[in-house]
């Protein structure tokens, strides 16, 4: 890699392993000693990318993503009673429809599936883009609240992403982003090369993998305030770290697997059962913020944010 895609930086990175998304490409995992972000190198092409994300199923359950965007609604309810609200990486829309149900807020979706697109325009009727969030080509400050969960360690330029979520937010905006704890998500893959020999597959297709300091560079560079830094999946984060012991087919998701062909409009596949009542939801979704630590430690799996553009 002769420059690191997040700093810049032309100095020799670190090789902590080798890694891959398909069984018949392999890549270096490299930190750049700059920014620390750990990487892909090379980056996997296109043509990777939609093979791994065509061979994978995605079970999408219904009833908890439309619950999760009713408490979200009422932070946003606490903001402002209306306003524009944009999802990068929005899957079938469940989050968006949870939000529209329970809130005078506009809401819009970015998606790169295209089945999950067609899901949720067709089935809950959403204003949804198909692509990168850059093909929407939104105008400046369209956005009251902006909101990447778990989409920036996925894609090929996340310094692009998040230029662009700063550049479609108003003067003021929020910008609510999670985003795994890179130390700790990429140690399963340091571990598995390091003790089978052979190229770590990144189950989920995490790409980058970004320690705190590398995003609390990237915020100050593009002009984000920081509100609020929590770290969340403890139990997850200390079975990685090593600091709990991990389960016992925890390398199971990383040995090579062959593609699996899957046909188009069989890609999304939506668990519509067992609803359960409103108030199991709003328990299940307070105990879980209640579990997020203040502060980014390297014991967790997951880093949440709260920023907002400044004036
Ligand atoms: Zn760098």
């Amino acid at each position: 890699m002769a420059l690191c895609p997040v700093c810049g930086d032309s100095a020799e990175k670190t090789v902590l392993a080798q890694v891959a998304l398909v069984h018949d490409a392999a890549s270096d995992l490299v930190q750049c000693a700059a920014c620390g972000v750990i990487c892909f190198d090379p980056l996997p092409s296109v043509g990777i990318l939609n093979r791994f994300y065509s061979a994978s199923y995605y079970d999408f359950r219904r009833w908890p993503g439309e619950a999760g965007g009713a408490w979200f609604g009422r932070k946003l309810r606490k903001i402002a009673p209306t306003g524009r609200f944009l999802d990068v990486g929005c899957a079938t829309g469940f989050f968006l429809h949870g939000i529209r149900q329970s809130t005078d807020w506009e809401v819009h979706g970015v998606e790169f599936g295209a089945d999950a697109v067609a899901y949720a325009r067709g089935e809950l009727g959403l204003d949804i883009l198909e692509g990168d969030l850059k093909d929407a080509n939104y105008p400046d400050g369209y956005f009251d609240y902006v909101h990447v969960n778990n989409v920036l360690e996925h894609v090929l330029d996340p310094s692009g992403l998040l230029a662009e979520c700063h550049r479609v937010l108003k003067p003021g905006g929020h910008f609510f982003l999670a985003v795994p704890n890179g130390v700790n998500d990429s140690r399963n893959l340091v571990d598995f090369h390091g003790t089978e020999g052979i190229p770590a597959r990144s189950p989920s297709g995490h790409i980058f993998f970004f320690p705190a300091r590398t995003l609390l560079m990237l915020f100050e560079r593009f002009g984000f305030a920081v509100m609020t830094k929590k770290t969340g999946s403890i139990k997850r984060g200390l079975r990685n770290a090593g600091l709990l012991p991990k389960k016992k087919n925890w390398k199971f998701d990383h040995f090579p697997r062959e593609d699996v062909q899957v046909k188009s409009g069989q890609g999304v596949v939506v668990n519509e059962g067992n609803r359960k009542s409103a108030f199991y939801y709003q328990y299940r979704n307070f105990s879980a913020e209640l579990s997020n630590l203040p502060g980014l430690h390297d014991f967790g799996l997951d880093f949440l944010f709260e920023l907002k553009k400044g004036l």
